[in-house]
């Protein structure tokens, strides 16, 4: 869409930022789409963006492929948003900005205000998210994702490109940023875009991915045993040699499968390796 042509902020926090809010950014994109061109398509966008809420624009940024659109009658409900005042700044201009609420109070702030009341909006549609993923309606929007696979795929050969599942480490905010959890490994990746990888954790939590693979139980796909088997000119590398000394030789290793390594489970792995891999 129209932010796509935004690539070239490069990753830079304050740039990205600038770009990111419409109450201050508004101005700015629009001065910045008609620095970039002047043709029909500019028209098109200013025309979205009169039908466009905050939330469905802030999805759409680059970057912010993992969030859902949180229903606005969840966040109008003060029940789901307890404790939430206490820990965003300018909580309530960054809820009516959140909301699409015109504050008449708006006028009153400085540009700087501004700058933090934007950046306070996506701390609180954050941490609103958080909370939103875990409820039924948020489980079946993020459902809708993971089958489109807007989490992105496990990196691992293994795992065959198996859709993952966005997870936080923490569920306290600027702890750490988000990661990806694959089903099929069981275990967690940085996400491929740097966009991505500077969103925080604690706005997907440690519950969501496990909770939703618990609630869709046949999501949950058998977990790969198979293991990658480090070999040198074909041969599997051993820790140690036999106790009895023995050296490794192609006969032995080509029938045995591992089964002569010293330690149990090694020889177990490297049975098992290569029969998946057979
Ligand atoms: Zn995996």
């Amino acid at each position: 869409m129209r932010f796509s042509t935004r690539a070239g902020a490069d990753g830079d926090k304050n740039d990205k930022n600038d770009d990111r809010f419409p109450a201050s950014g508004s101005k700015k994109y629009l001065d910045h789409d008609s620095d970039s061109s002047d043709d029909g398509s500019s028209g098109n966008s200013s025309a979205d963006e009169d039908e466009q809420s905050w939330i469905s624009w802030f999805c759409s940024l680059k970057g912010n492929e993992f969030f859902c659109e949180v229903d606005e009658e969840y966040i109008q409900d003060d029940f789901n948003l307890s404790g939430l005042s206490s820990m965003v700044p300018y909580y309530d201009y960054a809820l009516d900005l959140i909301l699409d609420v015109e504050s008449p109070n708006d006028d009153m702030l400085t540009e700087q205000q501004h700058e933090l009341v934007e950046s306070a909006a996506e701390m609180l549609y954050g941490l609103i998210h958080a909370r939103y993923i875990l409820t039924s309606r948020g489980m079946v929007a993020m459902l809708e994702k993971y089958k489109q696979c807007h989490f992105g795929r496990c990196p691992r050969v293994y795992c065959n490109n198996h859709p993952c599942l966005p997870v936080g480490t923490s569920d306290v905010f600027r702890t750490a940023t988000v990661k990806i959890f694959c089903p099929k490994c069981e275990d967690i990746y940085f996400p491929r875009s740097k966009y991505q990888g500077n969103i925080d954790g604690a706005y997907y939590g440690t519950t969501f991915p496990h909770l939703f693979l618990m609630t869709y139980g046949y999501l949950k796909p058998q977990r790969s045993n198979a293991a990658y088997v480090p070999r040198i000119f074909g041969f599997k590398i051993r820790e140690k040699l036999a106790p009895g000394g023995e050296k490794s030789e192609p006969g032995a290793n080509r029938g045995g499968g591992g089964a002569r390594a010293p330690d149990g489970g090694e020889a177990k792995e490297g049975g098992k390796a290569d029969a998946a891999g057979a």
